[in-house]
C-alpha cells in the first residue's frame, strides 16, 4: 500500500485534512500542538487504498523539540512514497519556510495550500500555478474544513508518488552553497540517503548531524573562517534561515497578491482588542466561564426565578406527567439547559430503574441476584450515566471555546499575567485540555521543551477538573444548593473550577521557588483567526465524549460496582448481612482515622456511622472518578435504598443528600471531600500516562506531591468553612511564605544555602 505522509505548520489544518481523508475523527483544536504523536489512516477514493500518516505539527526540521524529531524520522527513515506538506495558505511565508526544508529531502512533495476559503473570502489571490513553477513541486488549493480541491490533491499525490524525485534547495544562491555542495558531495560519495538535506542540516550545525558526520564538519569549520566578518559573526544557522525567508519573500511571495481594499483592523483584531484587554481579559475569560458553569450546572435560569419570582410547581393530576413538566419548570424557576438534560435523564433511569425492578421481581430471582442487578449494577452504572447528557453539555461549550480560537486567547492571556509566577502560556495549552481528559493533556505536555515545565505541569493538570470528576461537583454541589436555599449549584461548581486552577498556578509558583528553579521558556504562539465552530468538528468531538464514556460505564465501571456491591452485603464468612457488618465496612472504618482532618473521616456523625462510606468512594475513584459517584448509588441504597421510594428520583443529588443525613456528614466536609477528590491522585489511567512523560525516577515525587497537596488542602478547606475565623490564621501563613520567598529573592535572606551556592 502507499503511504502518504502529512506535514506542516501547527494549526495549518492537518487534522482537519487528515479526518477528511481517513473519515476518522481525531480531535480538531483551533490552536497549535494538537497533535503530538503520529496518527495513521487509510484513504479509500483512489484506485488503490492509501495509507494517511499524520505527523505532530512543526515549524522545522530541527531537532529542538520531540515533535520536530518525530516528524524528521518519519520523513527521513520511513520513506513515505510521498509527503503532502499542508500549507495554511492565510500566512503562506511562515508556513513555506518548512516547505524549504522538506524540498530538500529526495521525496516526492505535493503542496496542499489549504484555507483558500478564507483567502478567498479576503478578497486576496493566490497564483498556484505560479508557486508551482517557482517551486517546482504541484501546489493544489483546498479547503481541508469545506472538503474542497481533495480529490485532485490525492491524485497529483499519487501521480508524484509514481516517479523519484531529488532533492532541492533554495539556498542555491546564498554563500553557502559551495560548502554545502562539497558537504552533499562528500556525503554522497559515501553513499549516504538524502545527502543535500543532511548537507544543509550539518552546515547549520544540526546537533544530530554533527554527531553522525563527524569527517564533514571538519569542512563545515574551514569555511566558517571565511565568515567571522560578517554580519552572522560565522552563525550559519542564522545564515541559512536568513537565506530561506529571503528567498521565500522575493520568489515564493510573487504568487500571492493582497486585497487592495485591505481593512487596517480585520474583525479578528478588533474582538482581540477587547478579548484579550491588558486588563479586562481575565475578568472577561471567568465571566464566560461562569456563564459556562451557570448552563450547564445552574437550576434557575439567569437567575429569572430569583429576579422575577416566577416558579411554579405544575400539578396536572398525573405524577408522570408532573414529574415530566418538572424536567422544564419546576418551583427553582426555568431549569437551564445543562438542568434540563439532567433531569430529563434522570426521568428516564428513574422510569428504567423502575422497570428493571419490577423484571426481577418477576423473574423470582434470589434476593442477592436482585439486589445485584437493581442496586449494585443498575445502580452504579446510572448513577454514572445520569451526568452524561450534562457533561455532553459542558464539553459541547468548552468545544465552541476551543473551537473558535478563543481558548488559544485563554493561553495568551493567562500567560501574560502569570509568566511573573513562572508559567508560560504554552504549558497553559495542556492544562486546559484537562477540562477534558488528563490523559490526551499529559500527552500534549510533549510538546514543552523544558523539561522543569514539563513535569510541573504534569504535576497540575489533575486540578483541571476532567470530565469524570464533574459528576462529583454536580453532585454535591447540587445536594448543597438544594439543602440550603439561595445558592446556586452552578455557583459553587464554578468556584470549584476556579479553585481548582488558583491551585495550579499557586503549585506551580510554589516549585518554582523550590524545586523546580529556573527561567520560564519563552512563549511565541500566532493566534488563529476566530472562527464560527463547525458542527461536524463539535459533533464528532461529542460523539467521541460519549463514547468513551459510554464504554467506561460498561467496562471499568461496571465492573467496580459489583465489586463495590459484594464487598458492602456481604461478610468476610460471605454471608450477605447489612452494610455495618460488611467486609467494605470493616475496609472503611479500618483507614477512617486518615480522613478525619478533612471532615469525613471519624467524628463525621453523631453516632460515628457510616462515616467511612465516603472514604471508600474516594479510594474507589482511584480506578475512575466516576466511581465516586457509582459508590454514593450503591452505598445509598444498602444503607435504606432509594429505588422504589416514591417521590424520590435517581439524580445522584438525591442520593448525596440521603447520605448527608445518613451519616451526618456536614457541608463543609463534603466540600472539602469534593476538593480532596479534585487534587489527589487522578484514576489510573491518567497517573501511568504522567509517568510515562516525566523523566525517570520523578513519579515517586509526583505521587507524593498529589497526596500531600490534596491532604493538606482538604484539611484546611474543611477547617477554614467550618471555623471562618481560621481563615485569618492560614491567610498569614500564606502571607509570610510570599514575604520570605520574596525577601529570598532579593537577597536578603539566605536561609539554609551555601554561601555562593546562590543561583540568582
Ligand atoms: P492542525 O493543528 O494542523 O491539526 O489543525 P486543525 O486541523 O486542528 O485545524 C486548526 C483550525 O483551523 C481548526 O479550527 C479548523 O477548523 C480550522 N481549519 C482547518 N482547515 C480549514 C479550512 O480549510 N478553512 C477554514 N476556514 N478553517 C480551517
Amino acid at each position: 500500500m502507499l503511504k502518504f505522509a502529512l506535514a506542516g505548520n501547527p494549526n495549518s489544518g492537518k487534522t482537519t485534512l487528515f479526518n477528511t481523508l481517513t473519515g476518522s475523527t481525531a480531535h480538531v483544536g483551533n490552536w497549535p500542538g494538537v497533535t503530538v504523536d503520529k496518527r495513521e489512516g487509510v484513504y479509500k477514493k483512489l484506485s488503490s487504498p492509501v495509507q494517511i500518516v499524520d505527523l505532530p505539527g512543526i515549524y522545522s526540521l530541527s531537532p529542538y523539540t520531540p515533535e520536530e524529531v518525530i516528524s524528521r524520522n518519519f520523513i527521513l527513515d520511513e520513506k513515505p512514497d510521498c509527503v503532502i506538506n499542508i500549507v495554511d495558505a492565510t500566512n503562506l511565508e511562515r508556513n513555506l519556510y518548512l516547505t524549504t526544508q522538506i524540498m530538500e529531502i529526495d521525496v516526492p512533495v505535493v503542496i496542499a495550500l489549504n484555507m483558500m476559503d478564507v483567502v478567498r473570502k479576503r478578497g486576496d489571490k493566490l497564483d498556484a500555478k505560479k508557486l508551482e513553477q517557482k517551486t517546482g513541486l504541484p501546489v493544489v488549493e483546498i479547503s481541508a474544513l469545506k472538503e474542497e480541491g481533495i480529490k485532485e490533491l490525492m491524485e497529483r499525490a499519487y501521480a508524484a508518488a509514481q516517479k523519484k524525485r531529488a532533492g532541492k534547495s533554495v539556498l542555491e544562491k546564498s554563500p553557502l552553497s559551495h560548502v554545502i555542495d562539497d558537504v552533499r558531495i562528500a556525503l554522497k560519495g559515501k553513499g549516504v540517503e538524502n545527502p543535500l538535506f543532511h548537507a544543509v542540516k550539518l552546515t547549520e550545525g544540526d546537533e544530530l548531524e554533527v554527531k553522525d558526520h563527524p569527517a564533514e564538519i571538519a569542512m563545515v569549520e574551514e569555511f566558517k573562517k571565511q565568515f567571522s566578518d560578517d554580519i552572522f559573526a560565522g552563525d550559519f544557522e542564522a545564515m541559512v534561515a536568513d537565506a530561506r525567508y529571503k528567498y521565500i519573500s522575493t520568489e515564493f511571495s510573487a504568487a500571492l497578491t493582497r486585497s487592495e481594499k485591505k481593512e487596517t483592523f480585520t474583525k479578528s483584531d478588533k474582538a482581540d482588542k477587547i478579548l484579550t484587554h491588558r486588563i479586562f481579559g481575565i475578568p472577561i475569560f471567568l465571566v464566560i466561564l461562569f456563564a459556562v458553569f451557570h448552563l450547564t450546572f445552574g437550576e434557575d435560569l439567569l437567575y429569572l426565578n430569583t429576579i422575577f419570582g416566577f416558579a411554579n410547581d405544575v400539578s396536572t393530576g398525573n405524577a408522570v406527567l408532573d414529574s415530566f413538566v418538572a424536567v422544564f419548570y419546576s418551583s427553582a424557576g426555568i431549569s437551564t439547559p445543562g438542568g434540563i438534560l439532567f433531569n430529563l435523564m434522570g426521568f428516564c433511569t428513574d422510569q428504567l430503574g423502575g422497570l428493571i425492578a419490577e423484571g426481577m421481581a418477576k423473574t423470582g430471582a434470589a434476593a442477592w441476584a436482585q439486589g445485584l442487578v437493581n442496586e449494585g449494577i443498575w445502580g452504579g452504572v446510572s448513577g454514572v450515566l445520569s451526568f452524561v447528557p450534562q457533561i455532553l453539555f459542558l464539553f459541547l461549550c468548552i468545544s465552541i471555546l476551543e473551537d473558535s480560537g478563543y481558548m488559544a486567547r485563554v493561553a495568551f492571556i493567562l500567560d501574560r499575567a502569570f509568566r511573573k509566577f513562572g508559567l508560560s502560556g504554552r504549558a497553559f495549552i495542556p492544562m486546559i485540555m484537562g477540562f477534558g481528559c488528563s490523559v490526551p493533556a499529559a500527552i500534549n505536555t510533549r510538546t514543552l521543551a523544558d523539561e522543569k515545565e514539563r513535569i510541573m505541569t504534569n504535576r497540575v493538570i489533575p486540578f483541571f477538573t476532567c470530565g469524570a470528576k464533574a459528576p462529583i461537583l454536580a453532585a454535591v454541589c447540587g445536594a448543597i444548593a438544594s439543602r440550603y436555599t439561595g445558592i446556586d449549584a452552578g455557583l459553587i461548581v464554578f468556584l470549584l473550577y476556579v479553585f481548582g486552577m488558583a491551585m495550579a498556578v499557586l503549585m506551580v509558583a510554589l516549585m518554582r521557588q523550590t524545586s523546580m528553579r529556573g527561567e520560564v521558556a519563552p512563549f511565541i504562539m500566532e493566534l488563529p483567526a476566530y472562527h464560527a465552530p463547525q458542527f461536524k468538528n463539535l459533533m464528532a468531538h461529542l460523539w467521541d465524549k460519549l463514547k468513551h464514556y459510554v464504554h467506561k460505564a460498561f467496562t471499568i465501571i461496571l465492573a467496580s460496582c459489583i465489586i463495590i456491591w459484594f464487598l458492602s452485603n456481604f461478610s468476610w464468612e460471605w454471608k450477605m448481612v447489612s452494610m455495618n457488618e460488611s467486609i467494605l465496612h470493616d475496609i472503611g472504618s479500618f483507614c477512617q482515622w486518615l480522613f478525619t482532618p478533612m471532615g469525613f473521616g471519624y467524628g463525621t456523625s453523631a453516632l460515628n456511622q457510616y462515616g467511612w462510606v465516603f472514604v471508600v468512594a474516594a479510594v474507589t475513584g482511584l480506578i475512575a472518578k466516576e466511581n465516586v459517584i457509582a459508590t454514593f448509588f450503591i452505598l445509598a441504597q444498602a444503607l435504606g435504598g432509594l429505588v422504589g421510594v416514591e417521590g424520590q428520583s435517581e439524580d445522584g443529588i438525591a442520593e448525596v443528600l440521603f447520605l448527608m443525613e445518613k451519616t451526618g456528614i456536614t457541608w463543609q466536609g463534603l466540600m472539602a471531600f469534593t476538593v480532596f477528590n479534585m487534587l489527589t491522585v487522578p484514576c489510573f489511567a491518567a497517573a501511568a500516562t504522567v509517568r510515562g512523560e516525566l523523566p525517570k525516577g520523578k513519579f515517586k515525587y509526583t505521587l507524593a506531591f498529589w497526596l500531600l497537596t490534596s491532604y493538606i488542602t482538604s484539611t484546611l478547606v474543611f477547617v477554614v468553612l467550618s471555623w471562618w475565623w481560621t481563615a485569618f490564621i492560614v491567610a498569614a501563613v500564606i502571607a509570610l511564605v510570599i514575604v520570605y520567598f520574596v525577601l529570598r529573592n532579593k537577597g536578603k535572606i539566605n536561609f539554609g544555602r551555601r554561601k555562593g551556592a546562590s543561583r540568582e
